[in-house]
Parts: structure tokens; C-alpha cells; sequence
């Protein structure tokens, strides 16, 4: 059976944050599912809320025989295992988040999950990693492909390549 295509984006601005890419990464695979391309991982403020850390984001290419909700619920509970840090013995906030930017070519709106991702096509650190790893993949709806979508962008903020390369740890 063909497995099904998705692509994801991970973002952290927490502490050890190429750790927490590689461990959400680490865990993916563990999962069952294939990381068949990595983009180069970028830097950025954060969009929409005033924060010193600095994000990082990647985009990876993941082979996977679960559907687009199964995989959901993996990545959740990725979050959630991930997701807490104890801090003078109080948590903080979620240190990792990992959104489904497509699946295949589906188009998905339930309560649950939007694929496409509602909001990539604004966000310059999504776009950027998404036109590095698959320029001409098609967006199923707005029908423009990964760099077309790229030059439309408004958003100002700056994103700068962090590290070229993705580089995995298992
Ligand atoms: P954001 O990623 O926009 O900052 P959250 O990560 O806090 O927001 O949102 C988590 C919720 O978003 C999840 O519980 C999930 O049900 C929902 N969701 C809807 N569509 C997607 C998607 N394509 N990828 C990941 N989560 C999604
Ligand atoms: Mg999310």
C-alpha cells in the first residue's frame, strides 16, 4: 500500500530548543512513521505575541500509514510528553508545537483539524521551509504551488536560516 505524504512544521522557543527538534523528531519516527526530507531549520520572532526567546521552525517530509487524525493524535501526545518542563517545581507552557500542513492532497475541516493548514499560507517561517523542500507542491485549495504562495506573502517578520541543514539526532 502507497504510504500517505505529510508535511510538518515544528516550532519551539523554549530552552534547549534544537534538542527539543530532534527529540520531537526522535519520537516521530518512533511512532512508525518515515522522516524522507528535513528542511534547513529557521529563526524568528514570534508572530502575533511579544517574547525574547526567538522561534525556531522546520518542515519535514514524513511517510506515514496512519491517516491524517491518527497522525494528529500521535503528534499530540508528542506535545504533551514533550510539553512540560518542571521549572522550581511548577510547569510552564508547551515547549514544542507540530502542526499538520498537508496530507496528501486532502482537504480536511473538522472541529479537530483544518488541511490545509489554515494559516501557512501567511506565515513567512512556514513558507519558507515549505518552498525549500517541495517548491512546486500544489496547495489544494488556493491551487498555487509552495513558491507562488511564498511571494504572495505580506508578513514582515523577519526569518533568518539558523542552520542550513537539517541535522538529526537519534
Ligand atoms: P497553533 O498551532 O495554531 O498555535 P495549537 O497548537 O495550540 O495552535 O492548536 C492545537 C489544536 O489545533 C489541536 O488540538 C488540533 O486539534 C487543532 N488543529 C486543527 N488543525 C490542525 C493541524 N492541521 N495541525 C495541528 N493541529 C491542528
Ligand atoms: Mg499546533
Amino acid at each position: 500500500m502507497k504510504p500517505n505524504i505529510a508535511y510538518i512544521l515544528l516550532g519551539t522557543n523554549l530552552s534547549d530548543r534544537e534538542g527539543l527538534l530532534n527529540e520531537a523528531k526522535s519520537k516521530i519516527e518512533k511512532d512508525g512513521n518515515g522522516i524522507i526530507k528535513q528542511s534547513s531549520i529557521y529563526e524568528s520572532a514570534p508572530w502575533g505575541f511579544e517574547s525574547d526567546q526567538l522561534f525556531l521552525n522546520q518542515v519535514i517530509t514524513v511517510e506515514t500509514i496512519l491517516n491524517a487524525f491518527q497522525l494528529l493524535e500521535k503528534l499530540l501526545a508528542i506535545e504533551n510528553t514533550m510539553g512540560r518542563i518542571r521549572i522550581d517545581g511548577s510547569y510552564t507552557s508547551r515547549t514544542i508545537d507540530l502542526d499538520i500542513l498537508y496530507f496528501n492532497n486532502e482537504v480536511i475541516n473538522s472541529e479537530s483539524l483544518t488541511i490545509p493548514h489554515p494559516r501557512l499560507h501567511l506565515r513567512k517561517f512556514t513558507m519558507l521551509p515549505m518552498a525549500e523542500i517541495a517548491p512546486n507542491l500544489i496547495h489544494p485549495t488556493l491551487l498555487l504551488n509552495q513558491t507562488e504562495i511564498l511571494d504572495l506573502i505580506q508578513d514582515k517578520n523577519e526569518v533568518k536560516t539558523f542552520y542550513p541543514q537539517g541535522r538529526h539526532i537519534i
